[in-house]
């Protein structure tokens, strides 16, 4: 728990966990007024400032003797020197060729690798807090994305509203630490069960959503699994006159469906694909498990998934590989990785969740799972654009920062080499995202959006987890300093 010096600090930070903890603890809304009263003497001491997670930074920093893996596929170059100047790359190039500048902050490098800061597809600021309810989490969640390398994100939806967007704006002004995030609107989504999600039944209802969520400031847009084909149309053509893309994790409407509509992006690979039900009716969910037998028995090499596939790559369609979130109703798999920064409640019901799946023998997940990774897999190799994200959702277990990690690592198991995966995690994704001029790899004039790791994620991939320091527009941001910043909170905020 914060001090009651930390909560008067916080008064001059962020609203959110003002009202938190006024809210939860009486005796400390007395501080809180105090501090108002005398803002100006608390503000060197915002513990939400990103100064606090700083561990490098000046005007020039030079890192000697580098690995460099630049996020395009190549190989990885030893003995690199990189120079980092007013947030971008100002050089690169072997250690013989490139100086660091006289003056330059030097950082040897010996042993580590510098990769791109992953840009991930798949993220969200909130996170299951209970059965069928999500708690906004985007206080943690935003330092343990930037923690775990992750410079750049999309939220692929959200259930707040606004919380996004604020987050966006906040950390894009330097007042608090977190990845560039590009802010999705609330869920397009038809009438559901889904508390916290709107009922768009119309095509007009659609559109003056997008154009609402767009006014307020939402730079994306995510349709869900009870859309219809007529308020996704209308969803999609008012994203596109306001230069938004559309992804969609789908159901009532099939793959080939929303791709003739034209959705730039689908979500959760095949997995959430209901193309292939034999019985389904148009604009119905015939649910998420029919899809999935479906997926399950599908022949990688079979006719109908290569025209399906043909159409996705003919229309450019992006597809974003989420494991992480399917490893977790995968039998027999390992217990992901951060479970130690939630708050103990959310570790107990999680490992409720993982001792059911570990019981349940007869899950479609068995085989679901590496079909899921083979068919994304052919995605790929057919010419499709494959993005990656974790999607901090299901039952819990896949957390900010660790998951985007540990998607890396399940994009090798799926038989991408380690490059590949990098590239699938950096420049594919600020591809789609009509960035990769600045960000997503690692080249003289990008922008420094770096992440150091200790070892060789280019021969171990599982050194993507050594995390030492990430760079954001050239200040290098401590990993250990953000993660403790809320271990064991994450569920409060
Ligand atoms: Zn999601």
């Amino acid at each position: 728990m914060k001090t009651a010096a930390g909560l008067k600090a916080c008064a001059t930070g962020v609203a959110a966990s003002v009202v938190f903890f006024a809210s939860v603890a009486q005796p400390f809304r007395a501080a809180f007024s105090v501090a108002q009263a005398f803002r100006p003497a608390f503000q060197q001491q915002n513990p939400n400032a990103p100064q606090n997670f700083i561990k490098i930074t000046g005007p020039v920093i030079a890192l000697t003797h580098a690995r460099v893996i630049d996020g395009t596929g190549a190989a990885a170059r030893a003995d690199q020197t990189l120079v980092i100047r007013d947030g971008s790359i100002a050089a690169v190039g072997d250690a013989t060729a490139v100086t660091p500048p006289a003056g330059a902050t030097v950082v040897d490098l010996t042993g580590r690798s510098v990769m791109p800061g992953l840009v991930m597809m798949h993220e969200h600021l909130y996170y299951t807090t209970g059965p069928g309810v999500y708690g906004q989490l985007g206080v943690s969640f935003s330092r343990l994305y930037l923690a775990g390398g992750v410079t750049t994100m999309r939220t692929a939806g959200n259930v707040n509203g606004i919380m996004d967007i604020n987050l966006a704006r906040r950390i894009e002004a330097g007042e608090l630490p977190g990845p560039d995030i590009d802010a999705t609107a609330p869920y397009v989504n038809g009438p559901s069960t889904f508390l916290q999600m709107h009922a768009l039944k119309t095509g007009e209802e659609a559109r003056r959503h997008v154009a609402y969520w767009n006014g307020q400031g939402a730079t994306s847009v995510k349709a869900y699994m009870q859309i219809s084909r007529a308020a996704l149309k209308a969803a999609i053509d008012e994203a596109h006159r306001r230069h938004m893309k559309v992804t969609g994790h789908l159901c009532s409407v099939t793959y080939g469906e929303a791709a003739d509509l034209g959705i730039d992006n689908l979500e959760h690979g095949f997995f959430a694909a209901t193309d292939f039900v034999a019985d389904k009716q148009s604009d119905v969910c015939p649910g998420q498990a029919r899809g999935q037998q479906t997926i399950a028995a599908l022949d990688e090499n079979g006719e109908p998934f290569k025209a399906l596939v043909k159409k996705l790559v003919d229309k450019h369609v992006a597809l974003t590989s989420t494991l992480t979130v399917f490893e977790t109703f995968t039998r027999g798999r390992p217990m992901p990785p951060g479970l130690d920064v939630l708050t103990p409640q959310l570790q107990d019901a999680f490992q409720r969740a993982y001792d059911r799946v570990q019981q349940n023998q007869q899950s479609v997940y068995g085989a679901l799972f590496p079909k899921g990774m083979a068919l994304e897999r052919a995605f790929a190799k057919a010419g499709g654009l494959l993005i990656a994200g974790t999607d901090p959702t299901g039952a819990g277990g896949v957390v900010p920062g660790y998951a985007d990690q540990r998607q890396i690592e399940l994009l090798v198991e799926a038989g991408f080499s380690p490059v590949q995966a990098i590239s699938i995690g950096t420049r594919n994704a600020a591809k789609y995202l009509g960035r990769d001029a600045r960000i997503g790899t690692i080249a003289n004039g990008k922008q420094a959006d770096l992440v150091v790791v200790s070892g060789d994620p280019s021969t171990t991939i599982d050194d993507v987890r050594r995390v030492e320091t990430v760079f954001k527009r050239g200040v290098g941001f401590d990993p250990v300093k953000l993660v403790d910043s809320v271990k064991g909170q994450v569920g409060i905020w």
